[in-house]
Formats: structure tokens, C-alpha cells, sequence
């Protein structure tokens, strides 16, 4: 993504991701493995659909009681020794970290797992005032070397090829010049990444969950670099959403069990820590962020998409993200959750129309959120709201009247099935609009649809 790309509506930086074939078809096949993965994942627990519903009711019962939740995990915090901190904003909640780190005086600082850094843009608030920050996962750490955002929540840097890793890192981390070997690369970065560590003056984790009557927050990575980061320097930091509250150990133990399932097929992630106070002589602070949170909390259908525990499945299942790719929408989370959590910041009104309303990130989902029936209501919302993308405003009602009568609809199908049939394709295709763009026409049929029903099926 690059500055030029600001303004542009999904559709059009979709056209540009799917200028490169054979990117888009190898990009849709990685994340369909992982699809693929999932559900084997899932196929294997008998329990995978009790899980689903209790996941939801848990997460559900939260948000309904939520202050009463955020509360006692204050109050357990501050028994167990940790700072809390809670933020209204972005803005807020990077004044508060830097205020942490510049009363420690702290020069570098290592950061893992965290796509809400990455909402409250951090890293270049920190950057401006002298902090280095490191991100230390080696998806985000690829991107972060790359100047990128990432493109997928969970596996950030999957719009990557390893040739282009290899040849980044030969470049900023002089591995040699043509290397692509996976391992090979693994290895170098985690050389780079070791000393990042040892000479770090703090660490920052994003909260996959917060339980309440513990005091704890709970970290899972795949790499151990969130725990690596944490335990070497005295100051750890956390940020989390408001919505990642739990009540107990029990409810967070339901998530455990879907969360890395759907999100790479594992049976739990390889590392999932509970932090519950700071180091001997050390420092913990949770920082709580609402960021627009309590507002989807007052509309019932968009209050259901903060039940989501960030697996990316729904990214995974996603025809259209498979097929255009994270950078096409306009907001920092991709895919189905990133419409569903990021419709309302997006100024090209046009991210909750790159879904078919297939459901598939529905079904997929281990909490239930119902990324579907909320992509429509954002339609909706801009609808009510007269910010439509142009077009659909003005020959939308067009199409609804045609399609409520029957007459119309039979007529306007009677004139397309003889211009299909006695007309050139080319003089009818400029008409096809965006659809005929990657489509050939199709072959008109003999008769309509209700005729041929009438004669072999009434
Ligand atoms: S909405 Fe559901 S499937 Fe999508 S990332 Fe969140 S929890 Fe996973």
C-alpha cells in the first residue's frame, strides 16, 4: 500500500492487487490451506459446535455486563501488583504509553501481537519522539522492515512471496543475495531478533484475553517472542480492547480451544501465557482502550462484532479478501471482521460492499459473530446515512423497482435473452459494467426460468 492509494475505494485498490494473476491465485490458495487446516481442526472435535455456541454465550454475557467485568479485573489487577491505565482513544492511549516509557527513560522498545497498536498507530507516535520500536513477530517484523502495514491479523506478511523476503533481508539484514530458504531465513531473523531483545528497554503485548477474576491477561503466540520480550527487560506493557474481558479461567479455556483451531488448525497455540503481575523489582501496566467500542455497544447488531477473539478464519474463508487482497480496504483489519469493526471509519463508504453475503465467515466463526447480517447493516447505515458509493444511490432504487414487478422484470429478461442471442457480444458487453470486466457473457436460454419451472415442475 502507498500513499497514492489514500482515497481509493476497495474496488480500486482490489483492481491493482489483481493486476498480478498469479499472485491473486497463489494468495486465495494459501489461505484456503489454512481453511482446509481449520476444518480438520474442527472436524476433529465432536464438541466443535457446544464450543461455538458457549464461546458466543460467554463472550455475549461479557459485553452485557461489561463495567461490571472491566471493574473487578481493575480491582484484581491492582491486588496483584500491575498499573492499570484505561484510554479513551488512540490518541489517549499513545500519550499514556509514552508517558510510561519516557518516565523510564526507555530508548527501544520490543512489541508483539498487537493489531490494536497498530489502530491507535503507535509506532509512528512513539518513532517521533525518539523511541524505536521493534515489532518482533517475524510476519510483523517482515512487514515492519518493509514499511507495510500488515495484510492479515494473524499471519501479517502473507502478501508476501519468500523470494521477496529473502531479497528484503538480504537487503536490510545481509543474509546472502538469492537465499529464499525458509529456514535459512528463520534463522537470520531470529539471530536479528535475539539481539533486538537483549537490548530492549521494555516490552509491549497485545491481550488475546483479560480475565477478571484473576487479574491476569492472557498472551498466544506461535514464536514465544511476546514471552521473550516480556521477561527480558523489567517494564511490560499491555494494550487491550475493552471487549477482551472474560470472567474466569473456564471461559477463557472455551476460547483456547477455538482460537488457534480456527485460525491455523493447531490444537492450541505453541505458547499461551498468562501474565499475572510484574517482574521481581519490575513494572506491569495494562492499558485499556475503548477506541469507539462503547459506541458499537449501543447498536444492537454491530455490538455482536466485539465477540470476535481475532482468529482470522473469517479472513481465511473470505472469496473476496482471498482474491484482493488485505490492502484493498480502508481500514487497518481486513477481511469480513475488519468491515464488520471498520465501516464506520471508512471515508470511501465502500469496504461493506466487498462481501457477496456468501455467510461463509458466519459459519466459520468460533464466537458466531454475524459478520453477514453486520455487513449488510452497514449497507444499511451509509444508506440511511445518504453516503452510498456513487452509483448505487442513484440506479439502485432503479433496479429494486424493476425487480418488485413482475412485468418489468419478465419484459427487461425477454429484450436481454434475444440480445444475447441475435446481437454481437462486444456491442453488449461495455454494458455488463464491472461484471463483464474479467467475464464473457453468458448463453442465453431458451426460455425463462419461470416458463421451464411451469412446464416440468408445476
Ligand atoms: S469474526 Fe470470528 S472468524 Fe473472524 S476473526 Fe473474529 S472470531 Fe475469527
Amino acid at each position: 500500500m502507498t500513499h497514492a492509494d489514500q482515497g481509493l475505494t476497495h474496488a480500486e485498490r482490489a483492481a491493482k492487487f489483481c493486476q498480478d494473476e498469479a499472485r491473486v491465485d497463489w494468495h486465495s490458495k494459501a489461505l484456503w490451506m489454512l481453511r482446509e487446516k481449520r476444518d480438520r481442526a474442527a472436524g476433529s472435535l465432536p464438541e466443535w459446535e457446544q464450543l461455538r455456541t458457549l464461546g458466543s454465550e460467554i463472550k455475549l454475557h461479557t459485553l452485557s455486563n461489561l463495567g461490571q467485568y472491566l471493574e473487578e479485573f481493575e480491582k484484581n489487577c491492582l491486588a496483584n501488583g500491575i498499573q492499570v491505565h484505561w484510554a479513551k482513544d488512540g490518541h489517549e492511549h499513545n500519550q499514556i504509553v509514552h508517558g510510561i516509557l519516557a518516565k523510564h527513560q526507555v530508548k527501544k522498545l520490543v512489541k508483539s501481537k498487537s493489531m490494536l497498536t497498530e489502530e491507535c498507530h503507535l509506532n509512528p507516535y512513539l518513532e517521533e519522539r525518539g523511541i524505536e520500536v521493534i515489532d518482533t513477530d517475524l510476519g510483523e517484523r517482515i512487514i515492519q522492515l518493509k514499511k507495510q502495514p500488515p495484510s492479515h491479523i494473524v499471519v501479517p506478511a502473507i502478501h508476501l512471496k519468500k523470494e521477496e523476503v529473502g531479497e528484503l533481508f538480504h537487503e536490510k539484514l545481509g543474509t546472502e543475495k538469492g537465499a529464499s530458504d525458509p529456514t535459512y531465513l528463520t534463522r537470520a531473523a531470529r539471530a536479528h531478533l535475539r539481539e533486538q531483545f537483549l537490548s530492549a528497554d521494555a516490552a509491549m503485548t497485545g491481550v488475546n484475553m483479560a480475565i477478571a477474576d484473576q487479574g491476569a491477561v492472557v498472551v498466544c503466540t506461535n514464536e514465544g517472542n511476546a514471552d521473550m520480550g516480556a521477561n527480558l527487560p523489567k517494564l511490560q506493557l499491555h494494550s487491550m480492547g475493552i471487549d477482551k474481558v472474560l470472567p474466569d479461567l473456564a471461559s477463557s479455556g472455551v476460547l483456547l480451544r477455538t482460537l488457534a483451531r480456527n485460525a491455523t488448525g493447531q490444537p492450541i497455540t505453541t505458547y499461551s501465557s498468562f501474565y499475572r503481575g510484574p517482574q521481581e523489582n519490575g513494572e506491569m501496566h495494562v492499558i485499556i482502550v475503548d477506541n469507539g467500542r462503547s459506541d458499537m455497544l449501543k447498536d444492537k447488531i454491530l455490538a455482536e462484532s466485539l465477540k470476535c477473539i481475532r482468529c482470522g478464519g473469517c479472513l481465511n474463508t473470505c472469496p473476496v479478501y482471498r482474491r484482493s487482497g488485505g490492502f484493498s480496504y480502508n481500514y487497518t483489519i481486513p477481511g469480513p471482521i475488519g468491515i464488520a469493526v471498520g465501516a464506520q471509519h471508512d471515508d470511501t463508504n465502500s469496504i461493506p460492499w466487498a462481501c457477496t453475503l456468501c455467510g461463509s465467515c458466519s459459519f466459520v466463526c468460533p464466537t458466531k459473530v454475524p459478520l453477514d447480517k453486520i455487513i449488510h447493516h452497514h449497507r444499511r447505515l451509509k444508506a440511511e446515512a445518504g453516503t452510498l458509493p456513487y452509483g448505487k444511490s442513484s440506479y439502485m432504487p432503479l433496479v429494486g423497482k424493476l425487480m418488485a414487478s413482475e412485468t418489468l422484470l419478465n419484459a427487461s429478461m425477454g429484450i436481454a435473452r434475444t440480445s444475447l442471442r441475435i446481437l454481437p457480444h462486444s456491442l453488449l458487453k461495455p454494458f455488463s459494467g464491472a461484471w463483464g470486466k474479467y467475464r464473457e457473457l453468458p448463453v442465453a436460454p431458451e426460455s425463462s426460468f419461470e416458463r421451464w419451472y411451469k412446464n416440468n415442475r408445476s
